[in-house]
Order: C-alpha cells, then sequence, then structure tokens
C-alpha cells in the first residue's frame, strides 16, 4: 500500500515537473517573440517610414557621436541642410503619390552619394541632413557638386510625367562653432539665404556659393 502511495506520489511529481518544464518552452517562446519585437520596433523608429533614411531622432544620436570624436581628437564634420525647392507645388500639380516618390529618390540619391561612414536623416518634411567627416573642404564642395548635378541634370520620373527638382542647401563646419547645436542651426540659417536669394543654390559657411 505504501509503496503504491509512493508510486503515485511520484507520477504526480513527474506530472507536475513535466508541465512545469512546459510552462518555461511556452514562457521562453514568448520571451523570444517579445524580444523580436523590441529589435522591430527599436529599428522602425530609428528610421524614417517613407524614405527609409535615419529619422531625426537617430540624427541626434549621431550627432552626439561624432560631437563626441570631435571633443576627443579635433576630428572637423560638417553639417549640410537640403530642402527640394518649392515642393509644395509638385504635390499641388502632380499630386501627394507623386511628391512621395520625389522624396523617396531624392533620399535615396543622396544616400547613394554619401559614404557609409556619413549620416543621411529625414529632418522632416521635404529637408534632409547630413553629417560629412571630411579632411579638406574640397571633400564638401565636390559631394555638394556631385548631388547637385545628379538631382538636377535627372528628371523624376512619376506615371509619364519627367518632373525636375531643384534643391537649395547650407553647408556649416563643426570647426567654425563652438558646439553641435549651433553648427546645426548656422546650417539651417545658411539654407535659408540660399532660399532668400533666389533657390537652387548651396551657401557654404564662407559665404561661398554654388
Ligand atoms: P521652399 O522652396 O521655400 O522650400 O518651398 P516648399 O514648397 O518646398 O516648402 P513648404 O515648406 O512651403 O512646403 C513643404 C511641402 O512639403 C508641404 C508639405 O505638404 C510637403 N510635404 C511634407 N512632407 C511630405 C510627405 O511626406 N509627402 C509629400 N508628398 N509631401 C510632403
Ligand atoms: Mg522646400
Ligand atoms: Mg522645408
Amino acid at each position: 500500500e505504501a509503496a503504491k502511495n509512493i508510486e503515485l506520489e511520484m507520477n504526480n511529481v513527474n506530472k507536475n515537473l513535466e508541465s512545469g518544464q512546459n510552462e518555461v518552452l511556452i514562457l521562453r517562446k514568448k520571451i523570444e517573440a517579445l524580444e523580436s519585437e523590441l529589435k522591430e520596433t527599436q529599428a522602425t523608429s530609428m528610421v524614417d517610414h517613407l524614405t527609409k533614411t535615419l529619422n531625426r531622432r537617430s540624427f541626434e544620436i549621431e550627432l552626439k557621436k561624432v560631437e563626441a570624436r570631435y571633443i576627443r581628437n579635433r576630428e572637423d564634420y560638417a553639417i549640410v541642410f537640403f530642402d527640394i525647392d518649392f515642393f509644395k507645388k509638385v504635390n499641388d500639380t502632380y499630386g501627394h503619390d507623386a511628391g512621395d516618390i520625389i522624396l523617396k529618390t531624392f533620399a535615396s540619391l543622396i544616400t547613394k552619394l554619401t559614404r557609409d561612414t556619413d549620416i543621411v536623416a529625414r529632418y522632416g518634411g521635404e529637408e534632409f541632413i547630413a553629417i560629412l567627416n571630411y579632411k579638406h573642404p574640397t571633400e564638401l564642395h565636390r559631394y555638394i557638386e556631385r548631388i547637385k548635378t545628379v538631382v538636377t541634370k535627372n528628371k523624376f520620373v512619376y506615371q509619364q510625367n519627367k518632373i525636375e527638382i531643384t534643391f537649395s542647401a547650407g553647408v556649416q563646419i563643426r570647426s567654425n562653432n563652438s558646439n553641435a547645436a549651433q553648427t546645426v542651426s548656422n546650417a539651417d540659417k545658411l539654407l535659408y539665404q540660399a532660399k532668400d536669394t533666389g533657390r537652387n543654390k548651396i551657401v557654404f559657411w564662407d559665404k561661398k556659393e554654388m
């Protein structure tokens, strides 16, 4: 009788153990699912949904990194603000979908012409921002020249429409400013100078224009 009771008890213990193991397995699966969901959320919260470039939040994180490098090694960097000219008119003329495609294409052109070690982000609307590491200012002039050529010499195609686009930009360098935020804000000021003086123009920190 006692042996039988012990056997029964053992069976119960085993059953409990098995169901315990199942619960652990189920929990592990749930944790794995949550982890991959978290990874995905983190990835999407870094990237702009439409253009797949980094978003403004990621830009701020990247800016902190280059700024830290600047403080450590005095490796200068440049901030470039790009803004598409008369973009509202593109939307009004060809529709919002056409506008979206132009934004995507514009973003991918800039990204392709930017080194992998540099940063391109969508700052908002039809405004993009780049962080460029550089050794000599001519690198920055060449970069801007390449982008200007590619954007203005190509027609953006949407359905049967060929749409011509120009942009304005402001280029500011960190070593000309006392901190990262001031560099960004002064790049923005140069962009607005380019807008105010006719658009389809790039204004550099030393007032050079292209
Ligand atoms: P400016 O030359 O002075 O820059 O003129 P603009 O028309 O480009 O600038 P404005 O700031 O007046 O208008 C920006 C337009 O960009 C208005 C807004 O509807 C459009 N826009 C912003 N985000 C998006 C988007 O995600 N998709 C589309 N299609 N349009 C957008
Ligand atoms: Mg604009
Ligand atoms: Mg704008």
